[in-house]
């Protein structure tokens, strides 16, 4: 079986075993694992990888507790080790608890047409089905509190949040939300029933699920959630402040319940308070001063498709740059110097002289230094320069949509998807980060060509960008104090966000609308700006 009919690939949130790996891997583990054995050969086990994928990405979060995984039975290599665990149809899956001999060949459940709310529920299952001895090590208490343990918790103080979910006993909420927690230091998720009287009695409840809170200064309260759904809750608490994912790039010793607004800062710079709703053309200008300056000083000169991706990335930014301004008036001088010079090859010293001298005299000029305001990292190497061109291109997707004729006279006009088409452009060639381009290149040329519109587009970038985050979420480049999550979160649009089957769903209508409203010009904050 070649690599091509492969259903899984490094690339998803789940982990490929193989002959090799599936005994050490799951037997005195720490955590419980769910294995899928498929056959790449096997029509259901294709149709069923969507769904398995979507799971794994759904429970990403929980793989400390209980970890999703895959094996081929159609590889050669495998065949002894599907034998030995006596696999005979496709798919089968197995459980293996935590801490099982090496003897265990897991337990098999059948669920080849399986949900994922329902595979997501079984794994709560697995979970509750340890005991004491056999515990995973780092999955917290899944059994409700009682009044007893709680109300005494009431008015003390502590290093962290408490979070109290109280739900009717057949729901699931409190539990997949204290698993989705269990990456994040400075909350403690607890649940209760509805059936505890004296607690609801205290803490005036009367819907369910509802979440109570008690703060790190001995206050409590009602916590507001918009939609009574898992993904609201888990949204939440996350984005409390001082609440972190506990990053591999910082030592998890003593950051737990920090409470005020910026955590464990190691940078020099002074913090710009900020909102989160809006977008800062300080951000803006800084990506092209960090671009023009430092990404393209790297290339000595600019020749060919060099200089013709340059050439448009200007002319991009000159005509849909919001509000006018300096910026404007840099890119606009710049590409018609660009356009005026009938040379193939451009000292990239040129480029500098026109931007830092001449533009300069008569009066505009870019930001002679970097202010990263939306985005701030909460350490220098965090944040700053991707996150400003992120910002960037999705303001540029927003306004083209708002400004249709624009980009009329340009060469540009006639492509579907001019600013994804320049973005992807540039990015390949001039974008510092190797690897991201690589993806972005893959992600382009896989469905780039599906974007019809300039609302497709809109929604194109923003999509692509979550997936990013998803696959970023918990790695080195991960702010803890700007935890990578999928966005806009319930706080930012409420409407965004749907439950379907017990699954999260995206209302795309409402995305669009938020999008247009966030990155659209009258969001752009001029504070800090020069
Ligand atoms: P960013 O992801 O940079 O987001 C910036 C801001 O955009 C957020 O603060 C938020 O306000 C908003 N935002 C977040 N998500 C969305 C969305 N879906 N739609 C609209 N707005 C949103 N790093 C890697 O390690 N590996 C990679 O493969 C990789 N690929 C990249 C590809 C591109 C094209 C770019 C520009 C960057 C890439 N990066 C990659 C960098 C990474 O995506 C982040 O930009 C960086 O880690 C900084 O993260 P951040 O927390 O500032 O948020």
């Amino acid at each position: 079986v070649g690599t091509a009919a492969r259903l899984y690939t490094e690339e998803d949130p789940l982990v490929i075993l193989s002959s090799s790996s599936l005994k050490p891997t799951v037997s005195n583990s720490s955590s419980a694992w769910l294995v899928q054995f498929y056959s790449s050969w096997c029509g259901h086990c294709i149709q069923y990888s969507s769904t398995w994928k979507a799971l794994a990405q759904d429970v990403k979060d929980w793989q400390q507790a209980v970890s999703v995984a895959v094996l081929d039975c159609a590889q050669e290599e495998n065949f002894d080790v599907c034998k030995e665990f006596s696999i005979k149809f496709y798919p089968t899956f197995k459980y293996f608890r935590a801490h099982s001999p090496e003897t265990d060949r897991g337990t098999t459940y059948r669920g080849a047409d399986r949900e994922i709310q329902s595979v997501r529920q079984l794994m709560v299952n697995i979970l509750q089905n340890h005991t004491k001895l056999d515990w995973p090590d780092h999955c917290p208490p899944l059994e409700p509190h009682s009044s007893v343990e709680l109300l005494p918790l009431l008015g003390q103080r502590s290093d962290h949040y408490t979070a109290i979910i109280v739900e009717e006993p057949d729901s699931y909420v409190g539990r997949e939300v204290i698993l989705d927690l269990l990456q994040y230091s400075g909350v403690e998720v607890k649940r209760a029933l509805s059936s505890d009287l004296p607690l609801l009695d205290a803490l005036k409840i009367t819907t369910f699920p509802s979440v109570y809170l008690l703060h790190p200064n001995a206050s409590h309260t009602h916590l507001h959630v918009e939609k009574k759904l898992r993904f609201f809750f888990s949204s939440l608490l996350r984005t409390l402040p001082g609440v972190q994912r506990r990053s591999k790039s910082i030592s998890s010793s003593s950051s737990g319940g920090q409470t005020g607004a910026l955590p464990d800062r190691q940078s020099t710079e002074p913090w710009r308070d900020f909102h989160r709703w809006k977008v800062y053309t300080a951000d803006l200008e800084s990506a092209l001063h960090y671009l023009l300056r430092v990404e393209l000083a790297t290339h000595n000169t600019l020749e060919g498709e060099e200089l013709k991706i340059f050439k448009d990335f200007v002319t991009l930014v000159a005509k849909l740059y919001p509000g006018g301004g300096s910026v404007v008036k840099l890119m606009e001088t710049l590409s018609d110097w660009l356009l005026s010079l009938p040379l193939q090859r451009i000292p990239y010293q040129a480029v500098l002289d026109l931007v830092d001298n001449k533009m300069r005299i008569s009066g505009v000029f870019l930001g002679a230094e970097l202010r990263w305001v939306g985005c701030q990292g909460s350490r220098t190497g965090l944040r700053g320069y991707p996150c400003s061109l992120w910002t960037l291109f999705h303001v540029l997707t927003v306004q083209h949509d708002a400004t249709p004729t624009a980009l009329e006279n340009t060469g540009l006009e006639g492509e579907a998807a001019p600013v994804l088409q320049v973005m992807r452009r540039y990015i390949r060639t001039f974008f510092g980060c190797e690897q991201c381009g690589r993806h972005f290149e893959q992600a382009a040329s896989a469905t780039l060509d599906r974007v019809q519109n300039r609302e497709d587009q809109i929604l194109w970038l923003w999509n692509q960008h979550n997936r990013v985050n998803y696959r970023l979420a918990g790695s080195l480049s991960d702010d803890p104090l700007f935890p990578k999550a999928p966005w806009p979160s319930p706080s930012l649009c409420s409407s965004c966000h749907e439950e379907k089957n017990g699954v999260h769903v995206w209302n795309q209508d409402n995305v669009l609308h938020f999008l247009r409203q966030h990155y659209g010009a009258s969001n752009l904050s001029p504070k800090y700006s020069l």
